[in-house]
């Protein structure tokens, strides 16, 4: 099974790969030279590349939790059987959906959107759940490691459905909020904090009075009715507590319970989704890892089968990432000498601004290396 858990370990950054790429047009040149001497490069993508949008990452840029010290992420486990955890977080969610609802791509994005138009990326595959990807360019493909926050879909019937549309329940079921979130936007002032799911924090604020709405498909079946009692608005009640024959633990695991597709801490990524992942990792000659430090264990593990398959690596990353010795150190535990002399064709590691970078190699490499299999091309007869 693999979960997804967070890593709070900081990583120590290498210097950079070829030692030469200490400016930005050197970054640029062996990006490029990265990804011309390769048929087909895959995107992993991570939190980095959409801070340019105003999005938080997890860490700081030396690779420690520097945001939001006292945030923890809630786990899956929490929300499935707690209707007070699932209060929080839907209370935090509601008012942290319009920063998010409202970001827009970046350079980042939309230079890896005209790397596979040029026909230099096979596509990506993203830790992110901000569809940024798909914002920039909807024809992309990807492979959502950690789902979507933009999707809710119901626990018991998996009927999915946008995340507007409940937003826009939360708000009827919570005029109270909704006013406390008029005002928010318009005193930018209020000490919030918004966390990378999409969620935000307010001091002081009774989470427990914050209302929900279940699954309507799974409260239109007789079967579920009982078990899925709802108030006169139709906002869910606790559900009654099941206590399990020869277990200590009280569950409250009613059905029709709603959840973004994220994937959320301790919750198991779909075994659909990491073949997806897999089969893209395997098809691909590099893996260009953009903005993560592969602190989940579902990104590392695939950078990790690249470089077992014996594919290229390269990473654009503030901050260190983990377990990179094995990716360019030899059994002496020394950087091997074709990545730090080379001229980036054979690995890149580097520390500069994912959109300054890529769009330079952008512009390099339609003038260098035009594809047959570009898109671009086939566009413009
Ligand atoms: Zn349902």
């Amino acid at each position: 099974m693999l979960l997804r858990v967070p890593y709070a370990a900081p990583f120590t950054a290498l210097p950079p790969l070829p030692t030469s790429a200490t400016t930005l047009p050197a970054a640029v040149t062996a990006v490029a030279n990265f990804l011309a001497h390769a048929r087909s490069t895959l995107v992993l993508s991570g939190a980095g590349i959409s801070v340019a949008s105003g999005l938080p990452d997890y860490r700081g840029p030396k690779g420690t939790y520097t945001l939001n010290k006292e945030y923890r992420p809630i786990f899956f486990s929490e929300f499935v059987h707690g209707d007070a955890a699932r209060r929080r977080y839907w209370a935090r969610s509601f008012l942290g959906w319009r920063g998010v609802e409202g970001v827009r791509p970046n350079r980042g994005h939309d230079a890896v959107a005209r790397l596979w138009r040029g026909g230099w990326v096979s596509g990506v595959v993203t830790q992110n759940v901000d569809s940024l990807h798909t914002a920039a360019d909807a024809e992309l493909p990807i492979t959502n490691l950690h789902g979507l926050l933009a999707t809710i879909v119901c626990l018991t019937c998996r009927n999915t459905f946008p995340r507007t549309e409940f937003q826009k329940a939360l708000r009827a079921l919570n005029p109270s909020w909704a006013r406390f979130l008029d005002r928010l936007r318009e005193d930018p002032d209020t000490p919030v904090r918004r966390n990378p799911d999409g969620d935000i924090d307010v001091p002081g604020v009774a989470y427990e009075s914050f209302r929900y709405p279940p699954c309507a498909v799974c409260r239109a079946n007789p079967a579920y009715r009982e078990r899925i009692p709802v108030d006169d608005d139709g906002a869910a009640l606790p559900p009654p507590q099941i206590q399990h024959r020869g277990s200590a633990d009280v569950h409250t695991h009613a059905p029709g319970v709603l959840k973004p597709t994220l994937v959320f801490f301790g919750e198991s990524v779909a075994q659909s989704v990491k073949d997806e992942a897999e089969r893209r990792v395997d098809e691909a000659d590099g893996v260009l890892v953009l903005g993560s430090s592969l602190a989940t264990y579902s990104a590392w593990r695939l950078v990790r089968r690249a470089r077992e398959h014996g594919k290229k690596i390269g990473v654009v990353n503030l901050g260190g990432v983990r377990g990179e010795e094995g990716f360019w150190c030899d059994e002496e535990g020394k950087v091997a000498a074709r990545y730090r002399l080379g001229d980036g064709r054979d690995g890149v590691r580097l520390e500069f601004d994912i959109g300054e970078v890529l769009e330079g190699a952008v512009d390099v490499l339609l003038r260098t290396d035009r594809r047959e299999s570009s898109r671009l091309a086939a566009q413009a007869m």
